[in-house]
Protein backbone atom coordinates (compact mmCIF):
# COMPACT_ATOMS: atom_id res chain seq x y z
CA UNK A 1 0.00 0.00 0.00
CA UNK A 2 1.31 3.56 -0.48
CA UNK A 3 2.30 5.50 2.01
CA UNK A 4 0.71 9.23 2.33
CA UNK A 5 2.99 12.11 3.21
CA UNK A 6 1.71 15.60 3.95
CA UNK A 7 4.26 18.63 3.16
CA UNK A 8 3.44 21.78 5.00
CA UNK A 9 6.06 24.25 3.92
CA UNK A 10 5.92 28.18 2.71
CA UNK A 11 9.02 27.86 0.89
CA UNK A 12 8.43 26.31 -2.51
CA UNK A 13 11.96 25.20 -3.47
CA UNK A 14 12.29 22.96 -0.14
CA UNK A 15 8.82 21.95 -0.41
CA UNK A 16 9.25 20.97 -4.04
CA UNK A 17 12.99 18.99 -3.95
CA UNK A 18 11.20 17.03 -0.46
CA UNK A 19 8.36 16.16 -2.64
CA UNK A 20 10.34 15.35 -5.32
CA UNK A 21 12.44 13.15 -3.44
CA UNK A 22 9.75 11.14 -1.78
CA UNK A 23 7.52 10.42 -4.82
CA UNK A 24 10.77 9.09 -6.34
CA UNK A 25 11.08 6.83 -3.07
CA UNK A 26 7.19 5.81 -3.90
CA UNK A 27 5.41 7.83 -1.35
CA UNK A 28 2.00 9.37 -2.22
CA UNK A 29 2.93 13.41 -1.64
CA UNK A 30 0.37 16.39 -0.66
CA UNK A 31 1.62 19.59 -0.38
CA UNK A 32 0.50 22.53 1.56
CA UNK A 33 1.40 26.15 1.95
CA UNK A 34 0.50 27.50 5.01
CA UNK A 35 -1.17 26.46 8.23
CA UNK A 36 -4.68 26.47 7.71
CA UNK A 37 -4.14 24.34 4.27
CA UNK A 38 -2.27 21.98 6.20
CA UNK A 39 -4.28 21.34 9.02
CA UNK A 40 -7.17 21.28 6.53
CA UNK A 41 -4.85 18.62 4.11
CA UNK A 42 -4.08 16.39 7.44
CA UNK A 43 -8.26 16.28 8.12
CA UNK A 44 -9.07 15.55 4.00
CA UNK A 45 -6.07 13.43 3.59
CA UNK A 46 -5.39 11.44 6.23
CA UNK A 47 -1.58 11.17 5.76
CA UNK A 48 1.22 8.39 7.72
CA UNK A 49 3.26 11.36 8.00
CA UNK A 50 3.76 15.17 8.19
CA UNK A 51 6.69 17.10 7.41
CA UNK A 52 5.98 19.99 9.14
CA UNK A 53 7.79 23.66 8.53
CA UNK A 54 7.85 25.67 12.00
CA UNK A 55 7.93 29.14 10.37
CA UNK A 56 4.15 29.33 8.31
CA UNK A 57 1.91 31.61 6.83
CA UNK A 58 -1.38 31.73 8.77
CA UNK A 59 -0.41 29.88 12.00
CA UNK A 60 2.91 28.26 12.60
CA UNK A 61 3.93 24.80 12.46
CA UNK A 62 3.43 24.28 16.52
CA UNK A 63 -0.50 25.19 16.27
CA UNK A 64 -0.31 23.33 12.99
CA UNK A 65 0.92 19.96 15.07
CA UNK A 66 -1.50 20.87 17.98
CA UNK A 67 -4.21 20.88 15.80
CA UNK A 68 -3.54 17.32 13.65
CA UNK A 69 -2.63 15.55 16.90
CA UNK A 70 -5.46 16.72 18.49
CA UNK A 71 -7.41 14.63 15.81
CA UNK A 72 -5.62 11.34 15.09
CA UNK A 73 -1.93 10.91 16.38
CA UNK A 74 0.48 11.17 13.12
CA UNK A 75 4.16 10.86 12.81
CA UNK A 76 4.97 14.34 12.31
CA UNK A 77 8.50 15.07 11.13
CA UNK A 78 9.22 18.82 12.04
CA UNK A 79 11.72 21.44 10.31
CA UNK A 80 12.98 24.12 12.04
CA UNK A 81 15.02 26.89 10.76
CA UNK A 82 17.90 27.20 13.73
CA UNK A 83 18.74 25.08 16.09
CA UNK A 84 16.32 26.93 18.78
CA UNK A 85 15.89 25.03 21.69
CA UNK A 86 12.32 26.71 22.38
CA UNK A 87 11.47 25.73 18.88
CA UNK A 88 12.63 22.48 19.85
CA UNK A 89 11.27 21.87 23.13
CA UNK A 90 7.85 23.35 22.29
CA UNK A 91 7.77 21.16 19.25
CA UNK A 92 8.10 17.88 21.09
CA UNK A 93 5.47 19.02 23.81
CA UNK A 94 2.92 19.17 20.85
CA UNK A 95 3.68 16.38 19.78
CA UNK A 96 6.33 16.51 16.83
CA UNK A 97 8.27 12.47 16.95
CA UNK A 98 11.24 14.10 15.26
CA UNK A 99 12.85 17.30 14.06
CA UNK A 100 15.64 18.71 11.36
CA UNK A 101 17.38 21.82 11.35
CA UNK A 102 17.98 23.50 7.91
CA UNK A 103 19.49 23.29 5.61
CA UNK A 104 19.35 19.78 6.01
CA UNK A 105 20.15 16.79 3.30
CA UNK A 106 17.46 15.65 1.57
CA UNK A 107 18.57 12.11 1.80
CA UNK A 108 18.44 12.54 5.47
CA UNK A 109 15.09 13.70 5.80
CA UNK A 110 14.03 10.78 3.41
CA UNK A 111 16.14 8.68 6.38
CA UNK A 112 14.01 10.52 8.90
CA UNK A 113 11.22 9.48 7.16
CA UNK A 114 11.42 5.89 6.63
CA UNK A 115 12.65 5.67 10.49
CA UNK A 116 9.52 7.03 11.73
CA UNK A 117 7.02 5.32 9.95
CA UNK A 118 9.11 1.98 10.69
CA UNK A 119 8.56 3.12 14.17
CA UNK A 120 4.92 3.49 13.94
CA UNK A 121 4.36 0.27 12.22
CA UNK A 122 6.41 -1.73 15.56
CA UNK A 123 4.79 0.11 17.40
CA UNK A 124 0.95 -0.95 15.88
CA UNK A 125 2.71 -4.55 15.64
CA UNK A 126 3.96 -4.86 19.36
CA UNK A 127 0.18 -3.83 20.07
CA UNK A 128 -1.50 -6.39 18.22
CA UNK A 129 0.98 -8.88 19.79
CA UNK A 130 0.65 -7.77 23.37
CA UNK A 131 -2.72 -6.45 23.87
CA UNK A 132 -2.46 -6.80 27.13
CA UNK A 133 -2.70 -3.77 29.90
CA UNK A 134 0.16 -3.13 31.53
CA UNK A 135 0.11 -2.51 35.26
CA UNK A 136 2.97 -0.86 37.44
CA UNK A 137 1.80 0.46 40.93
CA UNK A 138 -1.00 3.43 40.03
CA UNK A 139 0.16 3.90 36.43
CA UNK A 140 -1.91 2.10 34.08
CA UNK A 141 -1.00 1.79 30.26
CA UNK A 142 -3.84 0.45 27.53
CA UNK A 143 -1.95 -0.22 24.78
CA UNK A 144 -4.91 -0.84 22.15
CA UNK A 145 -6.69 2.18 23.25
CA UNK A 146 -3.66 3.97 23.89
CA UNK A 147 -4.87 5.49 27.08
CA UNK A 148 -2.58 6.21 30.17
CA UNK A 149 -3.84 6.55 33.48
CA UNK A 150 -2.43 7.61 36.85
CA UNK A 151 -3.62 8.60 40.58
CA UNK A 152 -7.45 9.19 38.73
CA UNK A 153 -5.86 11.07 35.59
CA UNK A 154 -5.77 10.53 31.98
CA UNK A 155 -3.29 12.84 30.24
CA UNK A 156 -2.79 13.21 26.35
CA UNK A 157 0.27 12.02 25.69
CA UNK A 158 1.72 12.23 22.13
CA UNK A 159 2.80 9.18 20.38
CA UNK A 160 6.58 9.15 21.10
CA UNK A 161 5.62 9.67 24.70
CA UNK A 162 3.24 7.19 24.85
CA UNK A 163 5.64 4.60 23.28
CA UNK A 164 8.57 6.14 25.92
CA UNK A 165 6.75 5.63 28.26
CA UNK A 166 5.32 1.78 27.68
CA UNK A 167 9.24 0.91 26.98
CA UNK A 168 10.26 1.67 30.07
CA UNK A 169 7.08 0.38 31.83
CA UNK A 170 7.24 -3.32 30.38
CA UNK A 171 10.34 -3.80 32.54
CA UNK A 172 10.07 -1.40 35.33
CA UNK A 173 13.01 -0.81 37.87
CA UNK A 174 15.21 -1.62 34.65
CA UNK A 175 17.75 1.02 33.68
CA UNK A 176 17.97 2.05 29.89
CA UNK A 177 20.60 3.97 28.82
CA UNK A 178 19.57 7.03 26.58
CA UNK A 179 21.28 5.78 23.45
CA UNK A 180 19.13 2.69 23.69
CA UNK A 181 16.44 4.31 24.22
CA UNK A 182 16.46 6.71 21.15
CA UNK A 183 17.66 3.48 18.95
CA UNK A 184 14.67 1.83 19.85
CA UNK A 185 12.19 4.48 20.81
CA UNK A 186 12.75 6.06 17.50
CA UNK A 187 14.59 3.78 15.47
CA UNK A 188 17.41 6.10 14.35
CA UNK A 189 20.73 7.37 16.22
CA UNK A 190 19.90 10.61 17.07
CA UNK A 191 20.97 12.92 19.80
CA UNK A 192 20.45 11.67 23.35
CA UNK A 193 19.31 15.02 24.53
CA UNK A 194 15.62 14.02 22.26
CA UNK A 195 14.89 11.45 25.14
CA UNK A 196 15.79 13.78 28.24
CA UNK A 197 13.13 16.31 26.59
CA UNK A 198 10.33 13.75 26.64
CA UNK A 199 11.23 12.56 29.91
CA UNK A 200 10.61 15.67 31.28
CA UNK A 201 6.98 15.79 29.30
CA UNK A 202 6.32 12.45 30.74
CA UNK A 203 6.90 13.74 34.22
CA UNK A 204 5.36 16.81 33.49
CA UNK A 205 1.82 14.87 32.58
CA UNK A 206 2.08 12.31 35.18
CA UNK A 207 4.48 13.10 37.86
CA UNK A 208 7.92 13.86 38.66
CA UNK A 209 8.37 10.45 41.02
CA UNK A 210 7.60 7.92 37.91
CA UNK A 211 11.06 8.07 35.59
CA UNK A 212 14.21 7.82 37.63
CA UNK A 213 17.11 9.71 36.05
CA UNK A 214 19.91 7.14 36.57
CA UNK A 215 22.95 9.42 36.51
CA UNK A 216 25.74 9.30 33.63
CA UNK A 217 23.01 5.92 32.46
CA UNK A 218 19.79 6.97 31.56
CA UNK A 219 16.46 6.12 32.62
CA UNK A 220 14.20 3.48 34.78
CA UNK A 221 10.48 3.46 35.56
CA UNK A 222 9.77 3.02 39.52
CA UNK A 223 8.38 0.09 40.30
CA UNK A 224 6.33 1.00 43.37
CA1 LIG B 1 8.90 28.58 6.46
Amino acid sequence: MQRKVLIVEDERTIAESVAARLRAEGFAVELAHDGPAGVAAAEAGDPDLVVLDIMLPGYDGLEVCRRIQARRPVPVLMLTARADENDLLVGLAVGADDYLTKPFSIRELAARVHALLRRADRAATAEAATPERIVVGDLEIDPVRRRVRRAGTEPHLTPIEFELLTKLARRPDAVFSREELVSQVWGWEGPPRTVDSHVKALRRKLGADLIRTVHGVGYALEAK
